[in-house]
């Protein structure tokens, strides 16, 4: 059994396989959801919640091929005592 193509997958073992990196722009917010989406080359769409890159995750998962893609974002401001969201630019 030989290895399978890892050559370009040079990471550290304890992180995921990235398919490729998104900047949040790019990606489509769905306020009913509150998700964000990007098409998957398999037909379906990577998803990450809101709450989840609030919570600092990243990574967005294809729920029909597993494949999983880096989210691009900026935390504008970690401490504010306002509710603004880190994405005000975009839900505005
Ligand atoms: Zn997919």
């Amino acid at each position: 059994m030989g290895k399978k193509n890892w050559e370009n997958n040079n990471m550290d073992e304890d992180e995921p396989t990235i398919y490729d990196e998104i900047e949040i722009e790019d990606m489509t917010y769905d306020a009913t959801t509150q998700m964000y989406h990007y098409p998957c080359p398999c037909g379906d769409k990577f998803e990450i919640a809101l709450v989840d890159l609030l919570d600092e995750e990243d990574i967005a998962v294809c729920p029909s091929c597993s494949l999983m893609v880096r989210v691009i974002f900026e935390v504008v401001s970690s401490h504010s005592s306002e509710s603004v969201p880190l994405f005000r630019c975009l839900l505005g």
